[in-house]
């Protein structure tokens, strides 16, 4: 235990024997990627002490699906290709957040950024946890990498809380999410070194005003923040950030029927904010089609 605690210490710790919450946040990690995998009983024994079988059948399943993790991000490093890590659950993201920090620290470093993890803001735990990040890149050296979402499993996440009768990690209101969302987004910003990135992903065009309004002031003006819509979501929002010279993408899912779409259907809940700027959209639509005619007509 003592050296799972020493672990966890960071150099410029002065008070050397707490562990603070920020080195917990940054080096707690049970399943270890790198370095000093933690023993097998120990996680054998939280499971009996924790109720939740694990059985070595697990363990292995775990351990192949480490090394095809370690793999992967080790070429895509070589190749200089982004990876974003999609955000999940809250019953699986513990592990996916935990995994993904891992490889932040060994990957995003020097000039490259090569992991881009996945911060929901409907959940309470992210203004904190996107304050962690900054700090914790800052004492241990790496390059943030960020996709900003809000999050697309409320209604799953309020029935589990409910049934389960524990609090739910979601805000009570959306007021709350958009604050969370934006107030970490300017914090990201703010604190956006040369070698870091951020991508807003995001159709709220509240949300997209401000990061341009802040990149204006803090005078970035580079690849460091690209923002995405998905496809056939908010294209007005799409084309005018990629007129004014923004970095934008447009994201397409595609895949069996049977997997896509539970995906959809769930798009389809978000949507009404979406169909509310349906009106706007049309208008907007139906002009870039007369501005591209022209262009084609005088060419
Ligand atoms: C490129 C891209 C990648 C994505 N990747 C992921 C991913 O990895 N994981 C993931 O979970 N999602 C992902 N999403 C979906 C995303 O999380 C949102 O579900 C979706 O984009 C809608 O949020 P918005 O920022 O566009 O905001 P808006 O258009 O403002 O939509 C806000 C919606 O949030 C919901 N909402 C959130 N919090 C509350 C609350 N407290 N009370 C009531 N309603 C609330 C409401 O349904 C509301 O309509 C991704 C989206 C994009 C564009």
């Amino acid at each position: 235990m003592q050296t799972l605690f020493d672990s966890l210490k960071f150099e410029q710790n002065l008070h050397k024997d707490e562990v603070t919450r920020l080195e917990v946040y940054a080096n707690g990690h049970l399943f270890k990627l790198f370095d000093s995998p933690v023993d097998k009983t120990l996680l054998k024994r939280i499971a009996i002490g924790t109720g939740v079988g694990v059985s070595e059948a697990d363990l292995e399943v775990c351990d192949t699906f480490k090394d095809r993790l370690v793999r992967m991000t080790t070429l895509a490093n070589e190749r200089n290709c982004l990876l974003y890590v999609d955000a999940e659950q809250s019953y699986i993201q513990d592990a996916i957040a935990s995994w993904g920090q891992q490889l932040t620290h060994q990957f995003n470093r020097g000039e490259k950024h090569i992991i881009l993890n996945g911060y929901q803001c409907y959940l309470k735990r992210t203004t904190e946890a996107i304050k962690m990040e900054v700090a914790a890149s800052k004492v241990l050296g790496y390059n943030i990498g960020i996709k900003l979402i809000r999050g697309a499993y409320m209604n799953e996440e309020r029935k589990l809380a409910q049934e389960h009768g524990y609090e739910s990690p979601i805000w009570d209101t959306l007021e709350h999410t958009h604050r969370c969302y934006n107030d970490s987004m300017l914090h990201i910003l703010d604190n956006l070194t040369e070698d870091s990135m951020l991508l807003i992903a995001s159709h709220n065009m509240d949300s997209v005003q401000l990061a341009k309004n802040k990149m204006l002031e803090v005078g970035i003006a580079d690849s460091r923040v690209r923002f995405a819509q998905l496809k056939a979501f908010s294209d007005h929002i799409t084309s005018q950030l990629a007129l004014e010279n923004f970095q934008v993408y447009k994201y397409l899912p595609y895949g069996p029927m049977e997997e896509v779409m539970p995906y959809l259907i769930r798009r389809g809940q978000e949507s009404k904010q979406v169909v509310r700027e349906q009106t706007f959209q049309n208008v907007f639509l139906k002009n870039e089609i007369k501005r591209r005619m022209n262009l084609f007509s005088k060419a």
